[in-house]
């Protein structure tokens, strides 16, 4: 009897252990702020925005606290579907993921859920796994890369490597800080490559 039917599982790659690596999105991946200002002046074409340095958004848009409604449903499906990636950003991702196993982590809330699976897909985000949560430091992960202080803070607290996407909003946190993608990478592959180097200089002492 010919074979109709061949099971994918009988081509299924080979396990990998590859270090996972925790990377946020907004932010850090796709520019939340900058499409938020762009469908902003849109419909307020005469209003100044002051350049965003925090998280109280209410202090740079001239409509001040009504531009949480401005970011609510009906509006922020599209200002996240049509955000651009950070430039270079897809590129260090895929350049990447060969070496490390790439985990989304977003929190988000249930108004621009679905957008932003939208938009993993749209940009062909090379992930197994999309998390989202505001509860970052309860993932596996051997390291974090986020603009968000507070979940910096958490993550490294666990004992494990949190890294700053250099923001304007951001700029208190006083660990370790890149400013792109690829030199995230680069960084957590040093570390890496350290910690490597150390041990079996500590095996040797005792
Ligand atoms: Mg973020």
């Amino acid at each position: 009897m010919t074979q109709l039917y061949k099971d994918p599982l009988d081509n299924k790659p080979p396990r990998h252990n590859k270090p996972r690596v925790l990377i946020d999105l907004d932010g850090v991946t796709r520019d939340f702020i900058g499409s938020l200002v762009e469908a902003y002046k849109k419909e307020f074409p005469r209003h100044q925005v002051k350049q965003v340095n925090s998280r109280h958004l209410e202090n740079f848009f001239p409509i001040k606290e009504e531009i949480y409604k401005f970011m609510g449903a009906g509006y922020i499906e599209e200002i996240m579907e049509n955000a651009a990636p950070f430039s270079g950003a897809i590129e260090a991702l895929n350049r990447w993921a060969s070496e490390f196993e790439i985990v989304i982590v977003t929190a988000q809330p249930e108004a621009s859920r679905s957008s932003t699976f939208t938009w993993i897909g749209k940009h062909k985000i090379p992930t197994n796994e999309v998390h989202i949560s505001y509860y970052k430091s309860e993932i596996d992960g051997i390291a974090l890369l986020d603009d968000f202080v507070d979940n910096l803070e958490d993550f490294a607290a666990t004992g494990r490597l949190a890294v700053c996407l250099d923001q304007p909003w951001n700029q208190r946190w006083k660990g370790p800080r890149v400013h792109s993608i690829e030199e995230f990478f680069e960084y957590v592959q040093d570390v890496l490559y350290q910690q490597q180097t150390e041990q079996p200089k500590q095996e040797s002492k005792t």
